[in-house]
């Protein structure tokens, strides 16, 4: 298995960080063309840890840089659009947004958060553009293969939409990223782990993963539910046991970008044991063996 850190660290020979950006992009699974309420998960910020607000490209990046390059050092950042679907909108506004960063001297990788059924020709058109330019990843908030789960959360599309979407990127030589959560509402540790194995035995197999525990957000329709009646969750061995499983899973080739989220703290309602991030990752290299 390989972690995202070694991985930059090998391919670019330096230590790369992340900043969060923002493209004003909104989601269809909100403005009803896929849906109006968005996953039941989802916050106000779309899904970001740490959303920036809507500013020019330039301040943007200049507010993100000061935060990390006191402290780190660093020169070169990956440029970061994670919240809500970055690319659903005016493909021309956005072609124009994300070139002008691709090409900047201090971003060493474009990564775009977005949703298989927002990857049409005309969006196809701009990341090949985009990735002659800098290696470009896509994220895509896939979250589990199951259909009966996804239309429970309402993510308003099914697996096979991914399937088609994830084959249109690998087609054009695109770095691909899927985001997982485990312990949605009525899933089994074994829907979890089916859903890991259906990732690893796609061909070619996902570049990236990103695992997290489902967090139940205050303001979501999940906390709504989770308030009135809590549920009982997985407890952070479980969770750090089905982590550690997947990682055994997963092939070799495919990076290891996250084992836990960083949820936004003040909303969260459960589980608890998320806000340590620390203690998380040491129960799961613990389960792995890693330690
Ligand atoms: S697709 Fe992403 S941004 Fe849209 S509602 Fe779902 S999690 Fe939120």
């Amino acid at each position: 298995m390989r972690f995202l850190s070694d991985y930059l660290k090998e391919t670019y020979g330096e230590k790369i960080y992340k900043i969060a950006l923002t493209s004003g992009c909104t989601c269809p699974n909100r403005d009803g063309t896929a849906g109006t309420g968005g996953c039941a998960f989802c916050s106000e910020g779309g899904s970001g840890d740490f959303a920036a607000p809507l500013l020019p490209l330039e301040e943007q990046i200049e507010r993100a840089e000061a935060l990390i390059r006191p402290k780190t050092g660093a020169r070169r950042f990956i440029a970061y659009y994670q919240s809500f679907t970055n690319t659903y909108g005016d493909v021309k506004r956005l072609a124009s947004l994300y070139e002008e960063t691709a090409r900047r001297d201090d971003v060493a990788i474009l990564s775009l958060g977005t949703r298989p059924d927002c990857l049409g020709p005309e969006v196809m058109d701009m990341l090949r553009g985009l990735r002659k330019i800098k290696p470009l990843w896509v994220e895509l908030g896939l979250q589990t293969v199951h259909d009966g789960t996804a239309e429970a959360f309402h993510r308003g599309y099914p697996f096979a939409v991914f399937r088609e979407g994830y084959a249109r990127l690998k087609e054009a030589g695109i770095t691909v990223v899927v985001h997982m959560i485990f312990g949605l509402p009525g899933e089994t540790k074994e829907m979890m782990l089916e859903s890991v194995r259906t990732l690893a035995s796609l061909d070619p197999p996902p570049d990236g993963v990103k695992l997290q525990m489902l967090h139940i957000l205050r303001g979501t329709e999940l906390g709504a539910l989770y308030e009135k009646e809590p549920w009982p969750m997985l407890s952070l061995e479980e969770y750090a046991g089905l982590i550690a499983e997947s990682l055994r899973i997963l092939p070799e080739e495919t990076v290891i970008h996250r084992m836990t989220g960083d949820g936004p703290g003040k909303l969260l309602l459960a589980p608890e044991w998320t806000r340590n991030k620390k203690r998380v990752l040491n129960a799961i290299r613990r389960k792995a063996g890693l330690v």
